[in-house]
């Protein structure tokens, strides 16, 4: 870490931004992943760097999506690995979930890095190995084209943090239940999915993991409910109208 204050203004912001750089030029992650996490930085800015209502009201309806599926799946990238394994390893073991590796611009000694650091935060079984069995999502192609067949090929609900906008797309039209987090509320895979959190994932995973044991004994019906009633467009709208005030507030 540079020497910073926790005191600083961005103390937070700055310490994740340490934490992708290190992991960086440790192989973990490609260059792009800084962009995208620039990109999601600018986002988290412009919304106040908290959870605001729209995402609390995603992540009730996400967990309850979760808790009813039968098969569900985390999938985590290069980004969401580094920022939030333990967290997601949490979650995989609550649900519980199947855990899958799916990288953007996948090499093999990324898939690796990304393996260590998941078992590091004490994943157990992680499907989307390097040497793991895969077959390609229709309408994808190249190697991030792969999903394993126990893992998003089976699942009913996947909860994919940070996707692409060709791969949220192309899961949702095999019928899956695609929940994502993305700070961007405007990008595809916020726009294409079926529920989406705009919040970071630093935030975000923590508070699904609470949510979670809440909504733990409510009946089938109940949180059926609460996912038919979510709207996710609306929702979406309702977390642009939020940057928009902020922007006309000039942040205050
Ligand atoms: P899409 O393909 O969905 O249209 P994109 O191509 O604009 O998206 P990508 O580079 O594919 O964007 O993905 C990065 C996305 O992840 C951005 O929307 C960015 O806002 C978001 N993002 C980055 N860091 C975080 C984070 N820590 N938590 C949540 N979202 C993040
Ligand atoms: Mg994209």
């Amino acid at each position: 870490m540079h020497d910073m204050s926790p005191h600083h203004p961005r103390y937070q912001s700055l310490l994740l931004r340490d934490k992708m750089a290190k992991a960086y030029q440790e192989g973990i992650l490609a260059d792009t992943a800084l962009i995208a996490h620039g990109r999601g930085e600018a986002f988290d800015y412009i919304l106040g760097e908290k959870t605001n209502l729209p995402a609390l009201n995603s992540i009730k309806a996400a967990s309850a999506a979760l808790l009813l599926a039968e098969n569900p799946i985390l999938s985590v990238n290069g980004n969401t690995a580094v920022l939030a394994a333990e967290d997601m390893v949490k979650l995989a073991r609550i649900l519980p979930a199947k855990v899958e590796i799916n990288l953007f611009y996948r090499t093999p000694q990324r898939v690796m890095k990304v393996e260590e650091v998941l078992k590091k935060a004490g994943a157990t079984e992680i499907l989307g190995k390097e040497e793991d069995d895969y077959f390609p999502i229709k309408g994808l192609e190249g190697p991030r084209s792969r999903a394993h067949p126990e893992g998003v090929h089976r699942a009913d609900v996947i909860l994919v943090p940070l996707e692409d906008g060709d791969r949220a797309e192309a899961l949702v039209a095999l019928g899956k239940t695609v929940i994502t987090i993305d700070l961007n509320p405007l990008s595809r895979t916020a726009q294409t999915s079926s529920i989406t959190i705009v919040d970071n994932v630093v935030r975000a995973i923590p508070l699904i993991i609470e949510e979670i044991s809440k909504l733990r004994g409510c009946r089938i019906d109940e949180l059926e409910a609460i996912v038919h009633e979510f709207d996710n467009q609306r929702n979406i709208d309702s977390s642009l109208q939020l940057i928009a005030q902020y922007l006309e507030k000039d942040g205050k």
